[in-house]
């Protein structure tokens, strides 16, 4: 792949017949809208063509244009950085056809075609990518334009917006130069805040002049006047911003490979800044944040293009009802009634034709809507329940497609802690610094940085930090995926802020219009509410947002946990009947059973029992257990323990009543338990009534190098029979003291790092054994279960033979991946990071977060096919913490595990995910 937009790198149209000739014979690269592919729509148009050619389908205006597909965008990365030599031919021809209906020509001087050339890739990337508006114009077309429309203003209006987007996007000078000549031209207007449709002809004129004077400073060479060469100019932009800097960013985070490409579109521009008939938009047709059905969207009147999104004017609402009191005139309803009218018409149009809410983008020229785009809109959590639930009971989508709209990571928001509601907290005397817009819901708390580098290198070591920006832009992705929150005093429900924000399931406040960000300066200066009074916070202060009600506050205010969404249940219940998978919890105490349940966990998949031994009350008995000198003396020690750890299982066996629990026995380095203080070592000496020097040497005999390949798990159980005999008599008579209170109990005791068939069979001895003494002692009798846990590669290759004595398997993936990949799960930091991110690129994903499928998850399954070889009826289950991952869970669905585990909160995440995966199975 080409690296990021280095010059060198522009990429060529072929003029040579080349080797990949005959394949270009064949292979077609370019589309009208009104001519898409029969097949594989989306993959070679892109979202955004694949709309675009939907729509002029269905007869919605749509401004015509064609689509080059990302096949033309990958041939031109496979060879280095040459286009298909066919590409400019075809282009050109359909070019004809835009033309013929249009009755205007590109680069024709009376009667002259404009175009913008718009990036769109397989799924939308918003704001990832560069699109470049008006391309075409030169000083004879601009006068033609003039000529034409009568209005030379909006001409030169047009002009000055090409030459900024296209000196930025294509010849790469910093955007920031353009806007700051139109600034200056303001002031020396006498108007520094003179909004732009008001800057007079003349004016902008010289505006042009200047704006080309410095494309020659900058770029050394003249802005090219050749329409054609303007195209292909912008054509080349996008392909090359597939790899720009903010586009890999954004593929990382969402784990899109890079390899699809982008297409581009080229469409023949309409116009929105031709008066105050004019206008652009986008709406969504649906409330995005709260999934209302009530048409949601922002408009500019007189504007072009991106002045909407980047924040430059504060946006009006589209409908009557959306707009602040007072202000419902200024609506798209109010306004311009006719166009709302065939708005409204349009958004329902497509919400039934695609069966889903569509987050649209449309211009009004003279009177008429033009629609831009439309694709699904994202949506936060919240809404994308109500939604879902709402389109089944309106008989647009099936119980089923409806489990498929809510997307796992948005689910996830709705567990998010929020900030108490602010009348709420009035009552306690916190009031709010300054409002905002509720523009991605959440709480953030954190120390304020200006700058995305600046977030990124600050929460590099756990510090929380939030950003606040004037606006942000596609350049700021990483410090908004590395903050807690995000403040912008610009932009509106629509704005990049927002949008991203949303995206992340990130806490976002937009549009704090009391507030001004001097980045330079590094100020953050808010007009308390109401009042005069102006507070100033600089980098490091902390602040509060709700993104739920828009609110900033000062300092740190006490979050909550996440309110009940209203349908969830019924959601829920769609997926529980849609999933194959179980999916249990992970939990070690009885209150961490009862969550899990509430939680809808059908079981424990992970009961660890270190913390058992931990617990203050008994940690002094523990550490006489392991110094202890005779077995008799550890013996002694252990029965002190014992009660208390069969008090523990009665407990959670009575919480998971009817619910199967897997006890994991002891795994624990031993010198973890050891003393560290003179005074402790002292008292345990004293219990053991032996010296202090005989049980420090003791323990320092204990002290290991690399525990994590050391003395634990099955070696222990092995080395201290007693301890895994122990745990095993606690489990069983637990199991027996509840199943006489007439509940049921489904045990299974599982035995850690177990390496060998061998150390399995002779643990199983131990184990079995001390649970017939407490059936015989008892004379009661309970099921239960004996497995082990499988985290260590050599036992995923012997697995059939583990299962001659195992009767589960519960795959470990913490530890398998770790000891797959040989690389320790506490010192991966140093690297694992870099191998992530920008500089190195050799993993996509963090294994430890998301299994590595190719190696670990072959062990997986290799293990999964030896051990039913052996025990048809084994049962396999996950508890690593891939257990609570989307895309994980997935690939336990497709190996056929029985269930996952994971963390109590977690666990709706995780039957959404394995529903997903169920119904995608089907498909
Ligand atoms: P993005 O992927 O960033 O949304 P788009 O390609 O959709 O980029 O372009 C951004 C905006 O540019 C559109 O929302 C629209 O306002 C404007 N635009 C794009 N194509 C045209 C066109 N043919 N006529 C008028 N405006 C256009
Ligand atoms: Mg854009
Ligand atoms: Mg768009």
């Amino acid at each position: 792949m080409l690296s990021e937009g280095t010059p060198a790198m522009r990429l060529r149209c072929s003029r040579r017949a080349r080797s990949d000739s005959v394949r270009s014979a064949m292979t077609r690269y370019v589309h009208l809208f009104s001519d898409p592919p029969a097949t594989q729509v989306k993959e070679l148009l892109g979202g955004k063509g694949a709309g675009l050619a939907e729509m002029t389908r269905l007869g919605i205006p749509v401004p015509p244009g064609l689509t080059i597909t990302t096949e033309a965008c990958r041939a031109a990365y496979a060879s280095g950085g040459t286009w298909p030599s066919t590409l400019r031919a075809e282009v050109l021809a359909a070019l004809l056809v835009v033309e013929q209906g249009l009755d205007a020509r590109f680069g024709d001087t009376t009667q002259p075609l404009l175009l913008s050339v718009r990036s769109g890739a397989r799924v939308s990337m918003p704001g990832m990518m560069d699109t470049i508006l008006n391309v075409g114009l030169n000083d004879a077309t601009v006068e033609a334009l003039a000529a034409r429309t009568n209005d030379r203003r909006f001409a030169f209006d047009a002009y000055r917006r090409f030459v900024t987007m296209y000196g930025g996007v294509v010849l790469g000078i910093d955007r920031h130069l353009f806007e700051t000549e139109l600034s200056d031209l303001k002031r020396s207007l006498g108007n520094p805040s003179m909004p732009d449709p008001e800057v007079p002809v003349d004016a902008l004129e010289r505006l042009v002049a200047r704006l080309k004077a410095l494309v020659l400073e900058h770029a050394g060479k003249p802005f090219p006047s050749d329409p054609h060469e303007q195209l292909w100019g912008a054509v080349a932009a996008v392909f090359e911003s597939w790899n720009s800097k903010r586009a890999v960013t954004y593929r990382r985070m969402y784990n899109y490979p890079d390899d699809w490409g982008t297409a581009v579109s080229v469409q023949s521009m309409v116009f929105g800044n031709m008066g105050d008939d004019c206008g652009t938009g986008v709406a969504f047709t649906r409330n995005p944040s709260n999934g209302e059905r009530l048409l949601y969207g922002e408009y500019l009147l007189n504007a072009q293009g991106e002045d909407v999104v980047a924040g430059i004017r504060t946006p009006k609402a589209i409908a009557a009802v959306s707009s602040p009191r007072g202000r419902e005139s200024e609506s798209l309803e109010r306004a311009l009634p006719d166009v709302y009218a065939q708005f409204v018409a349009v958004a329902a149009r497509l919400e039934t034709h695609f069966r889903d809410v569509q987050d649209i983008e449309f211009t009004i020229q003279r009177g008429k809507l033009w629609l831009l785009q439309t694709r699904n809109g994202k949506r936060t959590g919240r809404a994308a329940v109500r939604i879902a639930i709402d389109m089944v009971d309106e008989g647009l989508i099936t119980t089923d497609e409806a489990v498929l709209r809510v997307d796992p990571s948005a689910a996830e928001q709705l567990l998010h802690p929020r900030v108490p509601e602010p009348e709420r907290l009035a009552k306690e005397g916190i009031v709010a610094l300054a409002s905002g817009l509720p523009a991605s819901p959440g709480a953030a708390t954190g120390i304020i940085v200006f700058d995305a580098d600046d977030a990124v290198r600050t929460a590099k070591d756990g510090t929380k930090v939030v950003l606040v920006r004037g606006e942000t832009s596609p350049e700021d992705i990483h410090g908004m995926k590395a903050a807690q929150g995000i403040l912008t005093a610009m932009g509106g429900m629509t704005s990049h802020a927002a949008v991203v924000a949303r995206g992340m399931g990130k806490c976002c406040v937009a549009g704090v219009s009391d507030m001004h960000v001097d980045v330079r300066a590094g100020k953050l200066i808010v007009r308390a509410h109401g009042g005069r009074a102006e507070r100033t916070f600089v980098r490091g202060d902390v602040l509060t947002l709700d993104g739920t009600f828009g609110k900033v506050y000062a300092g740190e205010v006490p979050v909550e946990p996440a309110a009940s969404v209203p349908g969830f249940d019924r959601l829920m219940a769609w997926v529980d009947a849609a999933r194959r998978l179980r999916v249990r919890a992970n939990a070690d105490t009885p209150k961490g059973a009862r969550d899990a349940r509430a939680f809808g966990a059908e079981g424990i998949g992970l009961c660890r029992t270190e913390h058992m031994f931990f617990a203050a009350d008994r940690l002094s008995a523990v550490r006489c257990v392991v110094l202890a000198g005779t077995p008799e003396d550890r013996n002694k020690w252990l029965a002190e323990i014992e009660p208390m750890q069969r008090q523990d299982f009665v407990e959670i066996f009575r919480a998971m009543a009817g619910l199967p629990v897997t006890i994991r026995l002891l795994d624990w380095p031993l010198h973890e338990f050891m003393p560290r203080e003179p005074a402790e070592m002292a008292q345990i000496a004293a219990a053991l009534g032996e010296s202090v020097e005989v049980v420090s040497r003791r323990a320092e005999l204990l002290h290991e190098l690399n525990p994590m390949l050391g003395h634990r798990g099955a070696r222990l159980g092995l080395t201290h029979p007693d301890i895994y005999a122990a745990q095993a008599r606690a489990i069983i008579e637990a199991a027996c003291i509840v199943v006489a209170e007439g509940l049921e109990v489904l045990p299974e005791i599982m035995i850690p790092v177990v390496m060998l068939a061998e150390e399995l069979t002779r643990i199983e001895a131990t184990v079995r054994s001390a649970a017939e003494t407490v059936f015989a002692a008892r004379g009661q009798r309970v099921p239960y279960l004996f497995g082990t846990m499988i985290e260590l590669p050599r036992a995923c290759i012997v697995a059939d033979k583990i299962a001659a004595s195992a009767e589960f398997f519960s795959f470990g993936t913490n530890d398998l991946t770790q000891t797959t990949l040989g690389v320790s799960r506490d010192d991966a930091g140093h690297f694992l990071p870099d191998y992530l991110g920008e500089g190195l690129r050799v993993l996509t994903r963090d294994p430890f977060a998301s299994i590595d499928r190719d190696g670990v998850g072959a062990l997986v399954q290799m293990a999964c096919e030896r051990g039913r070889s052996a025990r048809p009826d084994i049962k396999l289950g996950i508890c690593g913490e891939h257990g609570g991952d989307p895309s994980s869970i997935a690939f336990f669905e497709e190996v056929g595990l029985a269930y996952v585990s994971c963390s109590p909160f977690r666990v709706p995440i995780a039957r959404l995910a394995a529903a997903q995966a169920s119904l995608r199975g089907k498909k």
